[in-house]
């Protein structure tokens, strides 16, 4: 199946489409992490997406749409995927119809002040894109559960950044929720406990929507 996640940032996407891609034959694509892996790798588009990444901005459609349609010619990705971070704008939803198929569009909902607590705790691991959180103890620099790569506050979840990014999304990533209800494909899904001690109450709420 082809699913798009849609959800504040914060919200848990990440989180939620890792344990799914590990349920699930189909992997977890997130445009985030692929502009995070042009950044490391010191790439022109990297160079390019940077400065609107720091300032918690859009990256130009001409840039993440390219990137994404490569991803989505990948072989894991022809019978379905999780796709997290894309589309954020009803432009980038009207090139994606062109590009493939959607069946469900899931959008999580949570309340804000889980979501505030959420990115201001949140550790990525700089090599897999794991996703951690402080409250469990753990600071930046420790070994990331999944692959033993340092984890790394993301620059852009720094508090001013958060605010920037929590705008841009009221602006101009929910007009979406409408657009695809329209379409008859909407879902929504709220969750406000942390996925490490409740998978199973997420996962069965999930479930009947991914047949
Ligand atoms: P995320 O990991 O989804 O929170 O994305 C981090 C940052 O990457 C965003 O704040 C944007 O700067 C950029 N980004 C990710 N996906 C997109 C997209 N679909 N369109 C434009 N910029 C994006």
């Amino acid at each position: 199946m082809r699913i798009v996640f849609l959800g504040s940032p914060g919200v848990g996407k990440g989180v939620y489409a890792q344990l799914l891609a590990e349920t699930y034959p189909w992997p977890h694509i997130s445009t985030g992490h692929l502009l995070r892996e042009e950044i490391q790798e010191g790439s022109i588009i990297g160079k390019k997406a940077e400065s609107f990444m720091l300032q918690g901005k859009l990256v130009p459609d001409i840039i993440v749409i390219e990137l994404l349609r490569k991803r989505l010619a990948e072989s894991d990705a022809k019978n379905g995927f999780f796709l997290d971070g894309f589309p954020r704008t009803l432009e980038q939803a009207r090139e994606l119809d062109g590009i493939t198929k959607i069946d469900k569009v899931i959008n999580f909902e949570a309340d804000e002040e889980k979501i505030v607590h959420r990115l201001a705790g949140r550790l990525t691991c700089e090599e897999c894109g794991k996703i951690h959180h402080a409250s469990t103890g753990l600071k930046e620099d420790d070994p990331c559960e999944a692959c033993g790569s340092p984890i790394y506050r993301r620059e852009d979840d720094h508090e001013s950044k958060v605010r920037a990014r929590l705008h841009e999304y009221e602006n101009k990533t929910k007009p979406l929720i409408e657009y695809y209800l329209k379409m008859g494909k909407l879902v929504r899904i709220k969750h406000n406990e942390p996925i490490a001690n409740s998978k199973e109450a997420f996962l069965a709420k999930v479930r009947p929507h991914l047949i």
